[in-house]
């Protein structure tokens, strides 16, 4: 989704649209887009800075950090960005003190690619340490068995050295 600031008339405008889950690659192995991306919102054109506010909505699926199973998780992500165009951008960043709170992005060619806002976005807000269940058991360290499904009770057979000591009492 490519928004044209040159033809952009109305101030503010608002966007609404959908993206493809494919349409917005993550570059992760961890996570991914697994349902339809909605994006709605509204860009403020200024005359040097344009602002983006909106709201991403998707289903993310993303690994146990535990077992790698994946897991289903809804994203709502509230958002505001600046772009500026690349003539003004060194000049703006000198004052960046005075734009503070905002992320500012450079506008190439008067363009602004909303589709990689939302990529970028969603990258911003990825979950870390996912678990699929709170008690997710994850991998056996001795036999790399998934320990949710299989009780390879390697653990168990391990002798407690507390055991081994009464052991020697007998
Ligand atoms: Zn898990
Ligand atoms: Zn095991």
């Amino acid at each position: 989704m490519l928004i044209d600031l040159t033809i952009i008339k109305d101030t503010p405008t608002a966007f609404d649209f959908t993206l493809a889950a494919n349409q917005v690659e993550l570059d992760s192995d961890a996570a991914k887009v697994a349902e339809v991306v909605r994006v709605a919102g509204k860009l403020k054109k200024g005359i040097v800075q344009t602002d983006v506010e909106g709201l991403v909505s998707t289903v993310l699926e993303v690994e146990c950090v535990r077992c790698l199973q994946t897991v289903e998780m809804p994203l709502e992500i509230t958002f505001r960005v600046g772009f500026i165009g690349a003539e003004h951008y060194t000049r703006e960043k000198d004052a960046e003190v005075n734009i503070t709170d905002l992320e500012i992005s450079i506008s190439e060619n008067d363009k602004i690619d909303l589709t990689e806002v939302v990529r970028e976005q969603i990258l911003l807000n990825l979950p870390d340490r996912v678990l699929c269940r709170e008690n997710c058991l994850g991998f056996c360290e001795k036999c790399g068995a998934n320990r949710n499904l299989i009780d390879c009770s390697c653990i168990k057979k391990e002798t407690d050295p507390r055991w081994a000591a009464l052991k020697t009492l007998n």
